[in-house]
């Protein structure tokens, strides 16, 4: 795990509390609060048990979604794959959580499988301060989403991409170019651009 996946996968367990969302064998959403229970170089950990339907739709699929709120109104998303993991797991969350025991005491534990998320990638996003800021970040062999857009040389330098962008953050140029960093993804530059030359990078 390069340091940029480790800074947030280390933030998801910080925060702790997010959403993870499956989805069902109809195809349907499913959504409920988790504790991200360890962070390792390895990828993040959590457990369920093996009556949820939660548990079902992680093994039905191997996938699982995860969005959360860091404190400062920062949020961090992300997607990826999972596997059960060894039993030894549910003993180091323990360890690390020992509010667990109240709610499983003693072998009761053992109901529980610790879900090891080997691979995935996310995002982090501060909506807070001006501009807005984002960075992505993956691991265990998933690679960075390619999202936002970019400006091509079909681009005839109008500028009208730039006065229309909430964040200011298209350059000038020989293509204009947007700085992916600090953008919103809100499509403006897509709309009024002349020549057809703001490309969609995502599906
Ligand atoms: S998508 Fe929106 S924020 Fe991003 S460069 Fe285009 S206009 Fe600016
Ligand atoms: S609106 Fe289109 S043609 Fe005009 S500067 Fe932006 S990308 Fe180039």
């Amino acid at each position: 795990m390069n340091e940029t996946a480790r800074k947030y996968v280390a933030m998801f367990r910080q925060v702790k509390i997010a959403s993870a969302a499956t989805v069902d064998e109809d195809g349907v959403p499913q959504s409920r609060i988790i504790n991200v229970m360890l962070a390792e170089d390895d990828g993040m950990y959590i457990v369920t048990s093996k009556g949820k339907p939660f548990y079902k739709q992680l093994t039905d699929t191997g996938r699982i979604a995860l969005s959360a709120m860091c404190p400062d109104c920062q949020s961090l998303k992300f997607t990826g794959k999972c596997r059960i993991a060894d039993k030894k797991w549910v003993d180091k969350v323990f360890e690390e959580n020992p509010g667990m025991n109240e709610v499983y005491p003693g072998d009761t534990r053992y109901i529980l499988d610790a879900f090891h998320i080997y691979e995935g990638r996310g995002e982090w996003f501060d909506l807070l301060h001006y501009p807005i800021s984002r960075e992505q970040f993956a691991y265990g062999g998933d690679e960075i989403e390619k999202a936002g857009f970019e400006i091509t040389d079909a681009c005839i330098s109008c500028g009208s991409c730039s006065a229309a962008c909430p964040q200011k953050c298209i350059t000038e140029g020989t293509p204009f170019s947007i700085n992916p960093a600090h953008c919103l993804q809100c499509g403006a530059c897509l709309e009024v651009c002349p020549a057809g030359a703001v490309k969609r990078l995502h599906r």
